[in-house]
């Protein structure tokens, strides 16, 4: 069966889960000389095993709220491939969580999970539970309920799930808790844990450096530096606030930063105070709009970023938050390079659009892959009992995306899509996390 054939037929059965069919289209559309190249893969019937997840395991989650009323819930865990490792991803909580939203993560994260070049397979899990407005007790009743419902099915050799949307160290902890004391295990079960208690340095801050380190070795590549360059971030999140925060860094100018309720803009650009004044201030889930009563700058009530002058943008907040007309205002306002923090931010017009002028786009399963990269340092923490520093983490951590942003440009020029000094990275990473993948279902026959 060919790749447009599989599609149609993922077409037909998923019509209802649109962000899944998006993802599947988006990887096939720029892996087909690979795939032609490589009669095996057809043989294998390698595309078409790898769109169907190994399992999706569907549960209903019961807790209580602080006035003693029952709620429900539901939460899924999508085992899409342990081709290349353990399944490992994250697990969201946000009321737009569905199959279709997890599908499409899960499938994401197996080709960005090869990328890093540790052997991680690929999942991702979460529940239509809104963190929003909860109490602290609320939040612990329900991740303790949460991981009642999980823990047959994951295990730290088996399925290693993370944090994402609504999911941070305060849930992170929660869950592991409840995990140790129905199973009475120590292991490394989830990443993102606790420093004090098997959690890896450099964690939280790992996917908003790790993205912004990305952008470094692209700028390399045309000879540019971010030094001086005006950078416009959405989201006000752990992606969004840790990439602010090494852009400041290395000395770029980060002047937006948004929610769903709107965007920030500071032409003065965002300082380390700011910054940790905006982390405090989403943790206490106060709004952004403060901050122009206490720093100055501009608040944009309902809006986006996009309408903003800038150089560089790194879409940090959720799926398709940029749509074409979004990708338009960009292009207009003069960015020249797209990072994406977040999963899947652009819609597939957005990124035709932007690829079309020529901005160089950095694909998220490439981009923001350095979250689950130290999620695997974690990992492997966790199995000798070692803990690295810092710094040591800090340096896998940029040689990590370093490597992935070469072998990237790599394929691009390979596979001759590399034209005048443009990479196309979104082609570069899909055929070398796909390459990976399915060398590993060839060679292990029809199982898998
Ligand atoms: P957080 O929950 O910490 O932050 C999410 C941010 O995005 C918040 O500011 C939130 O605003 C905003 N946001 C969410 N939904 C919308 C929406 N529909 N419209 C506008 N703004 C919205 O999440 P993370 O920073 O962890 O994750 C952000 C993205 O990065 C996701 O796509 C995630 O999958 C991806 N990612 C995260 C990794 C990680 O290590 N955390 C790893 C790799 C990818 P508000 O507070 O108002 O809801």
């Amino acid at each position: 069966m060919s790749i447009s054939q599989a599609i149609e037929k993922i077409e037909a059965r998923y019509a209802h889960q649109p962000e899944f069919i998006q993802a599947v289209k988006e990887v096939a559309i720029t892996i087909a000389p690979l795939y032609d190249s490589h009669p095996e893969y057809d043989t294998f019937k390698v595309f078409e095993r790898l769109v169907e997840p190994d399992r999706v395991i569907a549960f209903r989650i019961n807790w209580e709220n602080d006035k003693g009323e029952v709620q429900v819930n539901r939460g899924w865990r999508v085992q899409f491939s342990n081709a290349l490792g353990p399944y490992k991803g994250g697990i969201r909580f946000h009321p737009t969580v569905n199959q279709s939203v997890l599908k499409f993560l899960g499938f994401e994260q197996i080709f960005k999970n090869a990328l890093t070049g540790l052997p991680m397979g690929g999942a991702k899990g979460g529940s239509d539970f809104d963190p929003k407005g909860k109490s602290d007790n609320e939040i612990r009743r329900f991740c303790y309920a949460f991981m009642r419902e999980l823990h047959p099915y994951i295990n730290k050799d088996t399925d290693v799930p993370a944090g994402d949307i609504g999911v941070g160290g305060r849930e992170i902890s929660y869950m592991f808790a409840m995990y140790k004391n129905l199973t009475r295990e120590y292991g490394g079960v989830l990443t993102g844990k606790g420093v004090g208690f098997g959690g890896s340095l450099m964690r939280t801050e790992a996917t908003g450096y790790g993205a912004v380190y990305f952008l470094e070795n692209m700028l390399t590549a045309q000879n540019e530096h971010i030094a001086g360059k005006r950078v416009l971030i959405s989201g006000a999140g752990n992606v969004s606030l840790h990439a602010a925060e090494k852009v400041h860094m290395l000395g770029g100018v980060v002047v937006t930063v948004s929610d769903s309720q709107g965007t920030l803009y500071d032409e003065k650009g965002l300082n380390q105070e700011k910054i940790n004044w905006l982390k405090e201030q989403k943790a206490k889930s106060q709004p952004l709009a403060d901050y122009v009563a206490v720093y100055g700058g501009e608040w944009f009530a309902g809006q986006k970023p996009w309408h903003i002058k800038g150089d560089i943008a790194i879409p940090s907040a959720t799926q398709n938050e940029v749509n074409e007309g979004d990708a338009k205002l960009m292009v207009e306002n003069g960015i020249k390079y797209v990072v994406e923090g977040a999963n899947m931010p652009l819609t597939a017009e957005a990124i035709d659009h932007i690829r079309l002028h020529r901005v160089h786009y950095a694909p998220g399963k490439a981009a923001n892959a350095g979250g689950v990269a130290v999620s695997g340092l974690e990992m492997s923490q966790n199995s000798v009992r070692q803990y690295k520093s810092f710094e040591q983490i800090d340096a896998r951590l940029k040689c990590i995306m370093k490597n992935i942003h070469d072998s990237a440009a790599e394929a691009s020029g390979k596979y001759h899509q590399t034209d005048k000094g443009y990479i196309d990275y979104m082609t570069g990473a899909n055929i070398v996390g796909f390459e990976r993948v399915a060398d590993a279902l060839v060679a292990y026959g029809i199982l898998n």
